[in-house]
């Protein structure tokens, strides 16, 4: 399962809207995506959408428009604040030992040796 996966399948967009405080009144939220006076936006058990501009999509997609970040971001954001925990390999870097990174501390560390 990646990050994307887990944080669907583990927050609602309804849990996101209380958790960073956006007022919910009979599942309608105004839309994060244009202004409006009269809520349009509807929020369902795994995604939303606006009936005023048709903006659909998921919970990253609403935090990564709440915090100005992007969907990844937001993602990890979502993981963090609600504690999930997911494969961990998703989004690491681990440089091998050929990369270009490892071979410049090998030739630092063989100068260091060398100098001793
Ligand atoms: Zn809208």
């Amino acid at each position: 399962m990646n990050l994307f996966e887990a944080v669907k399948e583990n927050v609602s967009p309804r849990q996101v809207a209380d958790y960073y405080g956006i007022d919910v009144r009979n599942d309608m939220v105004s839309c994060l995506f244009h202004d409006e006076r009269t809520p349009s936006m509807k929020l369902y058990d795994d995604h939303f959408y606006c009936f005023g501009c048709s903006k659909h999509g998921d919970v990253t997609d609403m935090v990564g428009e709440l915090f100005e970040i992007s969907p990844k971001e937001a993602a990890e954001k979502i993981a963090h604040d609600f504690g999930i925990s997911y494969d961990k390999q998703y989004g690491e870097y681990k440089p091998s030992k050929d990369s270009v990174i490892a071979v410049a501390r090998h030739a630092k560390s063989e100068k260091r040796k060398n100098a001793e």
